[in-house]
């Protein structure tokens, strides 16, 4: 059994709950519990605030956990990152007011700042020698400046559209974020071999994501040319029709490359191109 603390409710609550559901574990989500448990592997999720997953996974109250890279480098968490997993993306950046001209970075000496992030700021800060006050706060960071608290400050960006509404505008970005898995430190072998197992599905499921499977009939004396053009995995599936000097391909593509593909292939004789939905890729 292995305990995984997720965000109970908020930005990385669903996403994590699905890629669970993706990875084949399945959790009821409505009528949701503090604790519950999955059917289908032997997991328990522990709903906390994501202010809370860091400690508890460096604890071991829980095993392993999905937060906000940005939670975990904050809580200078010891627990180890098992794994990014490309949601909840986000940056901590220096927002000043739109009005202000802005040079470098040495604008903060002496300012005043206000963030919910004052050990990522302060590390920053420090890394470019940069003297500046802290102002801690836990929320409405973007009203700071506004209300007289603080000169600028320092908080999660995603699209930038909550800076320019309160008349803010982003000069420098401190860190990148998404959301990690997380574990606790020296994980017994039976949990550590449940992790593996976990990680080997989320990696499965990340390299079927915007992939497609393609089949077609293709004039057999034109399989090299159509290989070149579909590489595959390892190379494309070949199969004889029973219709003579035709076969059948098949082949795994990216879909962003699918319908330059689709005109090259056609183009040397393909037909009967099918395109199907790709749910996981075991490799
Ligand atoms: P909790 O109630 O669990 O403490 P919270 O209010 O602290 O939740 P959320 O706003 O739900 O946190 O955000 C969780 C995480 O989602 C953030 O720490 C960050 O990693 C990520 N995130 C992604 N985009 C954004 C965004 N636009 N604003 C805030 N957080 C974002
Ligand atoms: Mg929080």
């Amino acid at each position: 059994m292995i305990r995984i603390a997720l965000q109970s409710k908020g930005r990385l609550n669903e996403e994590s709950i699905g890629l669970l559901h993706e990875a084949g574990i399945g959790i009821e989500s409505s009528r949701r519990k503090l604790l519950a448990r999955s059917e289908d592997f032997p997991v328990e999720i522990l709903y906390l605030r994501d202010d809370d997953i860091p400690h508890a996974v460096e604890r071991g109250v829980a095993d392993l956990g999905i937060v906000g890279l940005n939670e975990y480098e904050e809580r200078r968490c010891r627990a180890t990152i098992a794994h990014r997993l490309g949601f909840g993306k986000c940056r901590l950046s220096l927002a000043i007011p739109k009005g202000e001209t802005y040079g470098d970075a040495t604008y903060f000496e002496g300012k005043r700042i206000a963030t919910s992030y004052p050990v990522i700021l302060r590390k920053y800060l420090d890394d470019k020698g940069i003297r500046a006050e802290i102002e801690e706060i836990a929320g409405s960071v973007e009203i700071a400046p506004a209300v007289g608290l603080a000169d600028a400050i320092f908080d999660i960006v995603s699209s930038g559209g909550t800076l320019v509404s309160n008349g803010l505008k982003e000069v420098e970005t401190a860190m990148h974020s998404e959301a990690v898995l997380i574990a606790t430190p020296g994980l017994a072998a039976e949990k550590r071999a449940l992790l593996d197992q976990l990680l080997f599905r989320i990696e499965s499921v990340e390299r079927s994501r915007g992939k497609k499977y393609i089949l077609m009939n293709i004039p057999s004396d034109r399989i090299p040319e159509a290989a070149a053009i579909l590489p595959g995995v390892k190379s494309p599936t070949i199969l004889p029709l029973a219709e003579e000097g035709w076969s059948s391909m098949h082949a795994v593509v990216d879909e962003r490359e699918l319908w330059g593909q689709i005109e090259r292939l056609k183009a040397i004789g393909a037909e009967d191109i099918l395109v199907l939905a790709l749910e996981k890729m075991i490799l």
